[in-house]
């Protein structure tokens, strides 16, 4: 099952890209600036692949990890009087949540994904680049994994533009290179607009303990608040640093490797701050 997950289109396109930028990266724009042989070239090198290996690590891990899934005996829980509200979207009582094509209670923050054809545990979206729905267990990974990235193109797209400074383009003869260099800078550049833009808007999501999902949801809860003349407040935010703790873990040395998810618990329970607000 995890092994088909690596037959996708996406992730050989992934692979295609991180090899080829970091061969251009390394062994074109770092050799030709500052040579591999400088001291100053070997560390820019070491730290491209340093920052090229924890992407490359992160992104195996999110196509590998499963998303998290409802727990065996979740029912059981409910049979024992258990509470399973939709906390985030319901906040008059709310109903138990059931999942007609997996029959199974859903637990809140819960989604069905209709690729996956599963109900995933805190769902956030389901992503192509990595054919696996991006939930509850591997957030974390998926999160690292856009900040290793965005480093990585942006790192990526400073060795370029010190390469183009320092060639002397008059003397070169030809348009292939040059070619070769605009196509590489547009890339490069659109790659890290893009993923600074995704990286952005995931620290914010992180910063407040919200899905991509509870975003869209919440647009509409705050406009019936509103028109019933009330506040809404996403239940789940506890305040920055333990939202933030709630998914990275509290050990802050930990925060950056991908497969540190110890610190999580079974997926079907949340602190939430007072409904009233
Ligand atoms: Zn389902
Ligand atoms: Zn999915």
């Amino acid at each position: 099952m995890k092994k088909q997950r690596f037959l996708s289109l996406p992730i050989f396109a992934v692979f295609l890209a991180m090899g080829f930028i970091y061969y251009t990266t390394v062994f074109i724009f770092i050799e030709d600036s500052m040579s591999l042989n400088s001291s100053n070239g070997l560390l820019n090198a070491l730290i491209f692949s340093f920052l090229a290996l924890m992407s490359f690590i992160s992104f195996i891990t999110c196509i590998v990890m499963e998303p998290g899934h409802v727990p065996a005996n979740f029912v059981l829980e409910i049979e024992n009087g258990g509470e399973v509200l939709d906390q985030g979207s319901n906040k008059n009582g709310g109903n138990p949540r059931f999942c007609d094509k997996c029959a199974t209670h859903k637990p809140p923050r819960t989604h069905h994904c209709r690729v996956c054809r599963r109900c995933v545990l805190k769902m956030d979206h389901h992503c192509v680049w990595i054919n696996n729905c991006v939930g509850f267990v591997n957030y974390k990974p998926f999160f690292i994994l856009i900040l290793y990235a965005t480093t990585a193109s942006l790192y990526s797209t400073v060795m370029l533009i010190l390469d183009i400074f320092q060639k002397d383009w008059d003397s070169i003869r030809g348009q292939h290179l040059k070619l070769f260099y605009i196509i590489c800078g547009t890339v490069l550049i659109a790659l890290s607009v893009t993923l600074t833009t995704l990286s952005g808007w995931h620290v914010y999501l992180l910063a407040q303990n919200m899905t991509t999902i509870e975003y869209h949801e919440g647009i509409r809860a705050s406009w019936l608040a509103k028109k019933s003349g009330q506040n809404y407040r996403h239940p789940y935010n506890l305040g920055v640093y333990k939202n933030i703790t709630s998914t990275l873990g509290s050990n802050v040395f930990r925060w950056l490797w991908p497969t540190a998810v110890g610190h999580l618990k079974d997926g079907t329970n949340f602190s939430t701050t007072s409904r009233s607000s």
